[in-house]
């Protein structure tokens, strides 16, 4: 644990973490010793760990990236951040986010954007920017993440580290900053496969007292098919009998050939293995974009309601009635893309646009959704890349909102579908910048997706 912070304060140009407790992670560290010397044994105690600045920490401020939340101290954890301490990790500190996990570029964060460790001129990925950075420059061995619409997937592809999603509801959501409760999930971004297995193991699990969309559905332990071959298939061969399809709309012009070149070689790779490739077709993959910023922005403008000023939040010093406070401090405390969220929410739920957009991309959902359970007839995981390009030079995308939810089109229909996915290094691309191969699973196939990478690394 000294090592690693005195290693993050070294390499704090990156941007990686907005808060450090030294005495409380050295107390934490002694406790695991503690633990340890009195005989017990877990693959978590004593291991520092690093956490998105989503998660609300007792001891370290949570400010969720924002302004907003500037100094704000959370009385209780999260409940990942206390099943993780639970299992004896130690937290190191807290990890830069995009504002409110809005964001594909970490450049939307209140305080800092964070620099991708293999060009520090270029973005990490986001929302959970500061996760893949600190874990691509070895700053911590894993780290938490959240992903709403590719957030872990996206950025572990950007910095050549593996992330892994779990089925929505898999991982509680209390004391997760909320941005978009319907499709917001926690999941471990770390070094390898095997890594997210030991610590999503720890991270799942039902909390349905505390989280009303928490699955009522027992821990798993995610290592357990690590490195075995799959059911009838022999060691040399351990992937034999596993179909992956490849959505055809996920290998067209829109995406840069530098990165389908990498895809299509860390296939090759599963071939070899055992699996077999089979062209599938997830057809509304297109809609997913606009169906997406109709809802998440919509779950966004209600749940940011809440920082007002009063109860939540940053208060304006200056105001003239009740109605001027909530509008200087919401000003102030919100950045230009929480801000432009809250806006095209609140249209799209407003009376006479709801039936139109809302209730519309509700539909649209359930259809994406559908079309996931079709593919799944044909095959048993889906393959395809994570994000239509490499990680962007900072600033390139900063002044252009839509450019940036294009480039969520591999990731967002997953998680409007509530499946698993993950993000597992591919190769390297253009500018010899890391790229991912997104695998995504059926719901609760976790397991299976960590073997699959597993045996692939
Ligand atoms: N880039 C997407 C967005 O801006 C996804 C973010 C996330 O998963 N938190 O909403």
């Amino acid at each position: 644990a000294q090592h690693l912070l005195a290693r993050a304060k070294e390499h704090q140009n990156l941007g990686a973490y907005l808060a450090f407790n030294e005495d409380l992670t050295l107390a934490q560290a002694q406790a695991a010793d503690a633990r340890i010397a009195a005989g017990e044994r877990g693959p978590l105690l004593g291991v520092p760990l690093a956490h998105k600045d989503i998660f609300v920490t007792q001891g370290f401020p949570t400010t969720a990236g924002s302004k907003m939340l500037a100094g704000y101290q959370s009385p209780f954890d999260a409940t990942v951040v206390s099943q993780l301490a639970a299992a004896g990790a130690v937290t190191l500190g807290k990890l830069n986010c995009d504002e409110f996990a809005m964001g594909s570029g970490n450049d939307n964060s209140a305080y800092a954007p964070v620099h991708n460790p293999w060009d520090t001129a270029r973005v990490p990925g986001g929302s959970s920017g500061g996760s893949a950075a600190a874990v691509a420059a070895r700053l911590v061995p894993a780290a938490t993440g959240t992903d709403t619409g590719g957030s872990i997937r996206q950025p572990a592809s950007f910095t050549g580290i593996t992330g892994i999603k779990p089925t929505y509801g898999r991982c509680s959501r209390y004391g997760m900053v909320a941005f978009a409760s319907s499709l917001d999930q926690a999941g471990p971004m770390a070094r390898s496969a095997a890594d997210c297995a030991t610590l999503l193991s720890a991270m799942a699990g039902p909390d349905i007292d505390r989280d009303s969309t928490s699955l009522d559905h027992p821990a798993e332990d995610y290592t357990r098919l690590l490195g075995l071959a799959r059911e009838g298939a022999m060691a040399a061969m351990p992937l034999k009998g596993l179909r992956i399809g490849l959505p055809t709309e996920f290998f067209g012009a829109g995406c840069a050939p530098d990165v389908l070149a990498a895809v299509r070689a860390a296939l090759s790779e599963y071939e070899k293995l055992g699996a077999t490739l089979v062209d599938i077709s997830l057809p509304r993959t297109e809609l997913s974009i606009p169906v997406y910023y109709i809802i998440a922005p919509a779950e966004a403008s209600s749940n940011l309601s809440r920082f007002d000023g009063v109860k939540f939040g940053h208060r304006a010093a200056k105001f003239d009635d009740l109605a001027d406070m909530y509008k200087k401090s919401r000003s102030e405390g919100f950045g230009p893309e929480v801000q432009r969220r809250i806006m095209i929410g609140t249209y799209v739920l407003s009376h006479g646009y709801y039936d139109a957009y809302y209730l519309k991309a509700q539909q649209i959902r359930r259809l994406i959704a559908q079309d996931f359970q079709q593919a799944f007839t044909q095959c048993d995981v889906i393959a395809g890349p994570v994000a239509p390009t490499v990680a962007w030079k900072i600033g390139e995308k900063s002044d252009d909102p839509v450019a940036n939810y294009l480039a969520d089109i591999y990731t967002l229909s997953t998680s409007l579908a509530g499946l698993p996915g993950m993000s597992v290094p591919a190769g390297f691309g253009a500018a010899n910048m890391p790229v991912g191969l997104q695998l995504v699973g059926n719901y609760f196939k976790e397991g299976e997706l960590l073997q699959t990478a597993h045996a692939f690394q």
